[in-house]
């Protein structure tokens, strides 16, 4: 057998070493005990990720925004409890500003408590806001952000305009804006321009509000899914004259960086923090564990103890999904096209089997691969009577639902999000949020994963914005290995974790600083 190279092999380069003095904010703002990491020391490596050979396209239809990448979805509130569009509605805030576009700013005080809960489990955040406050190393950012519009995403915006930013926020996914936070932003004086249910056309016209604004021009760019940089990319390319850089939070806008990249088009540096292993490892794994269970439980009541349950995909989200359904006493199998992952499953005790082998006989099937068409419609015919299906992986292309849309089969609607597809001989599969990710539609997630996230992207946000010239490029880089450390430190004190501390001599030993990095960045956790 002849092993060739994979095609697009990734290159890893080392950028431009850091001095010590770039990183005194970070030294300010930390006020650990010099055992804990500390960001004003010695020189910094970065790594310059390389262009993934994804294919996608930058003008992508709307349904796949940014699914690969989440806040928490749920909302109390009801878009359907009021049919004027909010883009009709003439609103102010007690303020008298009318400086945004919400469903319904009487909601704020709602919202406002739903922000104050979020902050109980985003202490790091709070940490951060309240020590970099006086610092202010944001001061003169003018950011644009398009994400999630929750709770959790609220306590980052709150967090960026008290380090100094001005924001204007537009929503990433057209369902997942929690209407009463976004109000309680507005009523706060964000210009935040989104709400649950929106057109593809108020989709695109929240964007512009938030881009195209007289007197006022971003130098910042926040996006989750790349929506946003792609809008002002086609519209407004002049702005990128003085943008200094962009964060991206998920796969989807991480891949269309790095395309802008290899094309030569990307005119200013931009931070991939979808790949930093705090993001990577706790949204993908530790998030995935539990919400899976929970947007199985809450959509089907399904008890798992002695069900067969075939995951696809033994990749992060994978090994969550099998980790928290194995506990509950179910029967995991596992498909995998790559031997490691395969390898690793079996070490974990999971059969490794084809999809076909299977089908007939298990009871849920879920997805996690980020590939396309993994449960086919054949897959489907053969499944037996009250199968569930429902997809983990960042789109809706895992599970070839367009297959089902024809006139031999009856959809039943039985709950939201939930649909029953009748065969001609009485045969029902459960279909859970018609195939788009579960824990997004389903769920909710974890607000200390999402303080994770948070706290990652308010980190490349400082250290992009007070970068000095020339240490950043036109290119995509990651966050910094130490950055990374930092973000998981300032989350121990919520278990009360105590680090130890290298010795001089074991740090010698090992060839480390003692305040880190303690890994090299090929290190894979
Ligand atoms: P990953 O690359 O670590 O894992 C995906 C795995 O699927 C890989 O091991 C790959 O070999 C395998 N695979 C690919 N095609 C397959 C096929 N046809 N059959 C079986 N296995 C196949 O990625 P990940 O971090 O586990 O993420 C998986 C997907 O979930 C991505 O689309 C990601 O964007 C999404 N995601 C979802 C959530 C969530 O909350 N639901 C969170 C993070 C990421």
């Amino acid at each position: 057998m002849s092993v060739s190279e994979p095609a697009g092999g990734e290159e890893v380069k080392q950028a431009k070493e850091v001095e010590d003095a770039e990183y005194s904010f970070m030294a300010t703002v930390t006020k650990a005990p010099k055992k804990q990491i500390q960001f004003a020391d010695d020189m910094q490596e970065f790594t310059k990720f390389p262009t993934k050979t994804g294919r996608r396209s930058l003008s992508r239809s709307i349904s796949q925004s940014s699914t690969d990448s989440y806040s928490s979805a749920a909302s109390y509130t009801d878009s359907s409890d009021d049919e004027v569009s909010p883009r009709e509605k003439q609103q102010t805030n007690s303020k008298g500003s009318s400086n945004f576009c919400v469903k319904n700013i009487k909601q704020a005080e709602f919202g406002r408590r739903e922000i104050e809960i979020a902050e109980q489990d985003m202490s790091a955040l709070i940490s951060l806001r309240k020590r970099a406050q006086g610092e202010k190393p944001l001061a003169g950012a003018k950011i644009v952000g398009c994400t999630h519009i929750t709770a959790q995403t609220a306590v980052l915006i709150e967090t960026l305009c008290a380090l100094g930013a001005q924001c204007r926020w537009s929503a990433c996914n057209i369902y997942s804006t929690q209407n009463e936070v976004a109000a309680a932003l507005a009523e706060a004086g964000v210009a935040v321009f989104a709400w649950k249910g929106e057109s593809e056309d108020d989709f695109w016209w929240c964007i512009d509000r938030c881009v195209n604004v007289d007197g006022w021009q971003a130098n910042m760019i926040l996006d989750d899914g790349g929506d946003l940089t792609h809008w002002v990319y086609k519209k407004y390319p002049n702005v990128f004259k003085k943008i200094r850089g962009i964060v991206e939070e998920s796969v989807t806008g991480v891949h269309r960086l790095y395309q802008l990249s290899k094309a030569g088009k990307l005119c200013v540096p931009a931070m991939n923090v979808n790949d930093s292993v705090t993001k990577q490892k706790f949204d993908n794994l530790y998030c995935c564990r539990e919400s899976i269970l929970d947007g199985l439980k809450r959509t089907t009541d399904v008890m798992f103890g002695g069900k067969q349950v075939v995951v696809c995909g033994y990749g992060e989200v994978g090994k969550g999904c099998c980790a928290a359904l194995k506990a509950l006493g179910a029967i995991v199998y596992v498909t995998e096209i790559d031997p490691i992952c395969a390898l690793q499953a079996c070490m974990d005790g999971f059969r490794v089997v084809k999809l076909s082998e299977v089908i007939r006989q298990v009871d849920v099937v879920i997805t996690c691969t980020g590939n396309k068409n993994v449960v086919t419609r054949e897959h489907l015919d053969r499944m037996k009577n009250s199968c569930i299906v429902c997809n983990m992986g960042h789109s809706n292309t895992e599970i070839d639902v367009t297959s089902l849309r024809t006139p031999e089969l009856t959809w039943e609607r039985v709950r939201s999000q939930v649909d029953h597809v009748i065969w001609p001989d009485g045969k029902r599969v459960v279909l859970l949020a018609e195939g788009r990710l579960l824990n997004l539609s389903c769920s909710t997630v974890p607000t200390f994963v999402l303080s994770i996230t948070a706290t990652t992207q308010a980190l490349a946000l400082i250290e992009l914005y007070n970068a000095p010239e020339g240490r950043y490029k036109q290119d995509v880089y990651l966050l910094p290995k130490k950055m990374d450390e930092y973000v998981a430190s300032l989350h121990l004190p919520s278990f009360d974790a105590h680090l130890t501390e290298l010795t001089d001599d074991q740090a010698k030993y090992l060839g480390l600083n003692k305040n880190g990095p303690f890994k090299p960045n090929y290190y894979r956790y």
